[in-house]
Formats: structure tokens, C-alpha cells, sequence
């Protein structure tokens, strides 16, 4: 036996949309893999199918993975010594391969139409039987097969799968794994690109993988792969198939039915990538301190064990994750919080960008008041919204204030605008002690509710706000009478 090599595993997305949740979860495994084996870690762009393809997805990858802090040591951006990543890039190289396996019999041409094909299916399913390539092709020349109804003069190359397939292998995750017999699987398709089986084993061994990680949905396919492997002759890697990521009620996470199965959501949303890259990793993997849920990357990295990976389907818990998330959150510094939350205040229009020195500054005057308030940082908008917004087009909502207190809220309002004309020193402890003075029990008797209502409608608008006092002292002096009177006037809509 050879001596093992450096390890060398891949994540390879196929740029069909938005980047999967998936491509990040495979992308943290392989990398905290390749990191404690001191190995390599690639990404490889698998667009052999055209159908499906979209231009944009791709750089959405490596945006998104950047992100989340996964990178990647070669790549179809950074070049390596395996070039070109990209599959649609490497066609001269598969079909070699491809007239090999022919000439050896185990592969075939077959000219059936879609048509046909399709019409086959449909009866066997009909009759109940296994659905499968009924080998119509096998053994005939171009113009014995043309003969027969149902021909395509454009020809795919089908595997011809032997009876005696082993169907058994040994995974890395769950040990021996038993699959279902393949069909004669198409490798090469009648646009002259490789299907995805032709190419994952052929690029696999090219580059050098040593440990093929992916999702469970692959399993099925294993056995094909590893015929090609024995076939061209080549040293077959190791496998490990991670649990695919599932929905609350256990079914698949897909694109199209839950949005947190897109990468792009978790940035939308203002989900910290720290977080989400913990989330992840504590969905398919125990650290040895079995309680341990907030981990780092390192920390996963340096204890990685493969018996330490879930086989059961991790559900996807967007509590779990949000609960996460506010730790996060809270541990950041009050600088850094305030970096990553501008893009949120710009993008709901409350901030310029770029940002004003006053803006940055009433950013950092509040961050206090608000990070210990947020799970996920889209909640900022609504909570700040009374201290960015321009004056002209805040609105008051007088009709809490009415609801709040009836009759009496202008009264409420002016007072507490009069008790807060006389305060000196404008800070959270004065502006609360002024307004109780006038409003509770040694001024007009109210109860503290009672007396907050119509304030924070008057203040804060119609969106939420720290607390009252400290929203007073940030608003300041002279916007916070201005809201306050023109709540209690007449055209503020309270009498
Ligand atoms: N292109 C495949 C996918 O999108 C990769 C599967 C594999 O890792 O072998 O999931």
C-alpha cells in the first residue's frame, strides 16, 4: 500500500440559483476536515447541467461562503494545480474516459428518444415493475438500432451495470451502507457534456480527493461511482455522507417551499455568519463536551471525529438558531455591532450611505439600548425608526394615544412637555424623573401605564423604541417637545 497522502476533500455546488443552505453545511464539514488533517480544501463548480444553469449563481457562492468564513484553497477564482474547476471548462477531459469504458464494455451507446424512454417508464410503471433502462440498445450496431421505433440519431453513452454490482460499502458516518441495485446510469449526454456521475468520479480522481463528503441523497449513487472507479482503474476515496438538513416536520429543505433553505435569506435577515456557521455545525456534529452548543470553528475543527457526526436528520430550528443568534449578538463589541447593523438602517432608508458623522453618531449613541434587544438585526429598522426619521415624515400615531387614555391624553401630553421644558441636564434620569413629577402621583395622579401610553405613541411613533426615557434623551430636547405638543394639538389628532 501506498502511504496516505495529504488529505484532500471538495465542495462542489452546481450554479443552479440561490446557493443552497446545503453547500454551506458540506463546505463547514469538509473544511473543519481538511483543516485538522492539515489538507486541502477545493471548491469545484459542477455546471454540467445546462438546463438549470444560472450565470449570477456561482459568484453568489463564493460571496455567500466568504461570508460565513469558509474558504477554499483552490477554485475556478483562485486557480490550483488541478485548473480548470469548473466542469463545463474540462469537457475535452472526460470524454478520454468515456471512449474507454466503451471500448471495455461497460459502457454503450443508446439511441432511444425521449419519447421512448418516457413511454417506458410510464408502462412499467403501469405493470408495476421496476423502472430501468430496458437495454433495447445493448448488443446493436447504429443501423440495427435505427430500424427499431423510437431511435434518436443523437446517442447518450449509458453505464452497463453488471448483476453482481456490490451494492454495500463502508461509510465514513454510518459504517456499512446497503444501496439500491442503479439503473444503467447515462454518463455522457447527447449534448456531448458528462452527466454528474461521469464527471464527480472523474474530477475526483483527477484532483486528488481523498474523502468525497456530501449529502446522504448520494448514497444511492455510490455504487455507480465506485464501478467507475474500479473500471478506469483508479484507487477509490473514502465516503462520507452527511444527514440531509430537514424542515421542522421532517421533510427535505428545499429551495422552493422553505426560504431559509437559501443562503442570501440568512444575510437578509441579519443573522450573524458566526452564528449560523455554530447552527450548522451543532446540527451535524457533537463536540466531545457533549452539552457544548456555542462552539467555534476552530473548536469543531480540532476535536472532528467522524464518529462524532449525527446520522439522524438534523431538523432545521429556526428558534434554536435565532436563540443562538442573540448570543451572538450580545458578545459583539458595541463597534462592531454598529458596523454590521448600518447596512440594515441604510437598506429600510433611515440611514444615508454613506452615513453622516451625526447619523454614525446617533448609531452609536443607541446601540446600548438595542443590542441586548434584537435576536436578528432586520429587527433594528423598526426599534431605531423614531430616531433616524426625518422629521417631516414621522408620524405620530394619536389614535393609540386616544385609545390609550381617551379624553385626557392631550393633557397628559402637554404636561409632561411642560415638565420637560424645565429640565437642565438632558439625560435619560432627568427627563424620567421630570415627567413622573408631573404625572404620577404628586402631579396628575396617574398610573405609570397610563401615563407611558400616550408618550411613547407621541415619541416613539408607530414603530417600537427603547425605553422611554433613554428614546427622550436620544431624540433630545427640541425634537421631543416638537412630537410631544404636536401629539396633544388639535390637528395632532388628541383632544
Ligand atoms: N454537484 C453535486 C451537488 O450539487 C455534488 C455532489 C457531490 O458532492 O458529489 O450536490
Amino acid at each position: 500500500m501506498t502511504s496516505p497522502g495529504p488529505v484532500r476533500v471538495r465542495v462542489a455546488p452546481s450554479p443552479t440559483g440561490d446557493p443552497h443552505v446545503g453547500t454551506a453545511y458540506m463546505s463547514l464539514f469538509n473544511l473543519a476536515f481538511a483543516r485538522q488533517q492539515g489538507g486541502q480544501f477545493l471548491l469545484r463548480v459542477e455546471d454540467t447541467d445546462r438546463a438549470r444553469f444560472r450565470a449570477d449563481s456561482e459568484q453568489q457562492v463564493y460571496d455567500t461562503l466568504h461570508w460565513l468564513g469558509l474558504d477554499w484553497d483552490e477554485g475556478p477564482d483562485k486557480g490550483g494545480p488541478y485548473a480548470p474547476y469548473r466542469q463545463s471548462e474540462r469537457l475535452d477531459t472526460y470524454r478520454p474516459h468515456v471512449d474507454r469504458l466503451l471500448a471495455d464494455g461497460h459502457a454503450y451507446l443508446c439511441w432511444c428518444s425521449g419519447e421512448r424512454l418516457t413511454q417506458m417508464r410510464e408502462d412499467q410503471q403501469k405493470r408495476k415493475v421496476p423502472t430501468g433502462y430496458d437495454r433495447l440498445c445493448v448488443g446493436k450496431t447504429e443501423a440495427e438500432r435505427a430500424a427499431l421505433p423510437g431511435f434518436s440519431p443523437t446517442p447518450v453513452v449509458r453505464m452497463l451495470v453488471p448483476d453482481d454490482v456490490p451494492l454495500s460499502f463502508v461509510d465514513l458516518v454510518r459504517g456499512e451502507v446497503h444501496a439500491p441495485r442503479p439503473d444503467d446510469q447515462v454518463i455522457l449526454k447527447s449534448d456531448g457534456f458528462p452527466t454528474y456521475h461521469l464527471a464527480v468520479v472523474v474530477d475526483d480522481h483527477l484532483m486528488g480527493i481523498t474523502h468525497v463528503v456530501r449529502g446522504e441523497e448520494w448514497i444511492s449513487s455510490t455504487p455507480k461511482h465506485l464501478l467507475l472507479f474500479d473500471w478506469l482503474g483508479w484507487e477509490r476515496p473514502e465516503f462520507a455522507h452527511m444527514p440531509l438538513l430537514r424542515n421542522v416536520d421532517k421533510s427535505k429543505i428545499s429551495k422552493r417551499k422553505n426560504p431559509a433553505a437559501r443562503l442570501t435569506w440568512f444575510q437578509e435577515q441579519g443573522y450573524l455568519p458566526e452564528a449560523l456557521l455554530n447552527f450548522l455545525g451543532l446540527l451535524g456534529y457533537s463536540l466531545p463536551e457533549a452539552d457544548k452548543e456555542i462552539f467555534t470553528f476552530e473548536e469543531m475543527s480540532a476535536s472532528f471525529d467522524w464518529k462524532r457526526v449525527n446520522t439522524v436528520g438534523p431538523v432545521f430550528d429556526l428558534d434554536k438558531l435565532g436563540w443562538l443568534n442573540g448570543h451572538y449578538v450580545r458578545e459583539l463589541s458595541e463597534a462592531d455591532f454598529a458596523e454590521r447593523a448600518l447596512p440594515f438602517l441604510q437598506r429600510a432608508g433611515l440611514v444615508a450611505d454613506p452615513a453622516s458623522a451625526d447619523q454614525l453618531a446617533a448609531l452609536a449613541a443607541v446601540v446600548p439600548l438595542v443590542q441586548t434587544r434584537v435576536a436578528v438585526l432586520s429587527e433594528l429598522p423598526d426599534l431605531v425608526r423614531f430616531l433616524f426619521v426625518a422629521e417631516d415624515d414621522f408620524a405620530v400615531d394619536p389614535a393609540a394615544a386616544v385609545k390609550a387614555l381617551g379624553e385626557g391624553s392631550a393633557a397628559v401630553l402637554t404636561a409632561a412637555a411642560d415638565a420637560l421644558e424645565g429640565v437642565q441636564d438632558w439625560s435619560a434620569e432627568k427627563v424620567q424623573a421630570a415627567v413622573d413629577g408631573a404625572l404620577l402621583e404628586d402631579g396628575l395622579g396617574l398610573k405609570r401605564g397610563k401615563a407611558y401610553t400616550p408618550r411613547r405613541a407621541a415619541v416613539g411613533g408607530a414603530s417600537s423604541a427603547p425605553p422611554l426615557p433613554e428614546s427622550i434623551a436620544l431624540l433630545g430636547r427640541e425634537r421631543s417637545l416638537q412630537r410631544l405638543r404636536a401629539a396633544a394639538s388639535p390637528d395632532g389628532g388628541v383632544r
